[in-house]
């Protein structure tokens, strides 16, 4: 009987991070299931980031660095944001930490209080309202369904915000839709920003170098809205651009202020990064590009054969994305034909019992009758699990 925290009781576990656990459980227990729920890219990390780390350790460079990052690394940092994103920072505007997740979290403790509220279009990455609400503050989801490509359109935005509207969090390519905004559209938003100087707006960029229309640069709000610039956080991180999930490195870029203020909460939890994994990621981000265009060039291939195969399925639709390494499909008509199965978390029970395929169910992003299916694995696995879904529909 052990009494826990209001705030931790306010939270929910993450669902992707449950799927994958349960994949693996069973795996485990002899069952031969495929998972599609990973958020990781299935490729190694190349090998020249592992020797600087390597190299690190054999350095010695195993003590306390800065908190909020080697110079190093930040000047790896202010480079790419200069190279990549035309983007100025100097050291006091940005922040190193253990990966992305943690640049939200200690953003959102840095700036919400109870009665703010944040607007998170929806579906959306699962971590955001859990973080706004383990803040104190409350999630504002604004809608966007498959109709409008998952994404909100200015006069959502409009609607949404309130004289409570602390922060707006643009995420593109968006986890789970794998939707990207174009620069019109997030020129729109930035008209409507403009007329709401209180609220801050973050943009998560962590999908940035996994995109397929590479006709068109990668744009982010401030690209098209410099005058956002004192509001407005830019989140990035190596873990998925290098396939460097377990390193936990991530960084934001944004006003010196609320730079400082994260800082404060990341001295008083984590302190630094690893500092060896901040040797890694410095390594990434000044060593050769092109292990990126080798994981982007496999992930669209396997977006091309996945989407295909998806809408080839009676009740199954899927719509083709913008890059990140998952699509989004629609499995409402799958939910309807089959016996029992009333919700998209029925169904995605019935799929790794019955068809021994983990999707991640879309409701865990905000959206009932969708699912998350990534394709961070083998083409091997993406063909075999999408026939097992396949010969389960062919049953009803
Ligand atoms: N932002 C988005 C949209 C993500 O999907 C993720 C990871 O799933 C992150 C941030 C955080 O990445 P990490 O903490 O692994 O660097």
């Amino acid at each position: 009987n052990i009494k826990l925290s209001a705030r931790v009781q306010a939270v929910k576990p993450s669902a992707t991070l449950a799927i994958t656990a349960r994949a693996k459980e069973l795996r485990a227990a002899g069952h031969d299931v495929i998972g599609l729920g990973a958020g990781e890219p299935d490729f190694d990390t190349p090998q020249h980031i592992k020797d600087a780390a390597i190299q690190a350790i054999q350095n010695g460079f195993t003590k306390y660095t800065a908190v909020d990052g080697t110079p190093e690394l930040k000047r790896a940092v202010i480079a790419k944001f200069e190279r990549e994103n035309q983007l100025q920072f100097t050291p006091d505007q940005v922040l190193v930490s253990c990966g992305g997740k943690q640049s939200f979290y200690n953003l959102a403790q840095a700036v919400l209080d109870p009665g703010d509220e944040v607007v998170i279009p929806s579906p959306y990455w699962v971590s955001y309202p859990d973080m706004v609400i383990l803040a104190g503050a409350a999630p504002t989801f604004v809608h966007a369904g498959a109709d409008q490509q998952f994404k909100i359109t200015p006069n959502q935005l409009k609607a949404a915000l309130t004289d409570r509207t602390r922060l707006v969090v643009i995420n593109s390519p968006s986890n789970p839709t794998g939707m990207a905004y174009s620069a019109d559209e997030l020129a729109a938003f930035g008209v409507v920003l403009k007329e709401y100087p209180r609220v801050l707006i973050a943009t998560d960029d962590m999908y940035e170098h996994i995109r397929w229309n590479t006709d068109t640069p990668f744009v982010n709000i401030l690209n098209v809205c410099p005058e956002l610039e004192p509001r407005t956080l830019v989140l990035n991180g190596v873990s998925k651009a290098y396939s460097m999930t377990g390193w936990r490195i991530g960084y934001a870029g944004g006003p010196a202020p609320i730079i400082k203020a994260m800082k404060k909460i990341q001295s008083q939890s984590t302190s630094n990064p690893t500092s060896i994994a901040q040797v890694a990621a410095q390594a990434a981000l000044e060593g050769s590009q092109e292990c990126i265009k080798e994981m982007v060039a496999a992930f669209k291939q396997r977006h091309d054969m996945v989407v295909k195969a998806l809408n080839d399925i009676a009740g199954i639709e899927c719509l083709p994305t913008d890059g990140t390494f998952y699509v989004f499909p629609r499995v409402q008509g799958l939910i309807d034909a089959l016996d029992k199965v009333n919700n998209d978390l029925d169904l995605a029970e019935v799929l790794i019992e019955r068809a021994g395929v983990a999707i991640v169910p879309g409701s865990a992003f905000g959206l009932n009758g969708y699912a998350r299916i990534s394709i961070a694995t083998s083409t091997d696995n993406l063909t075999q699990a999408i026939a097992r879904i396949a010969k389960l529909a062919a049953t009803v």
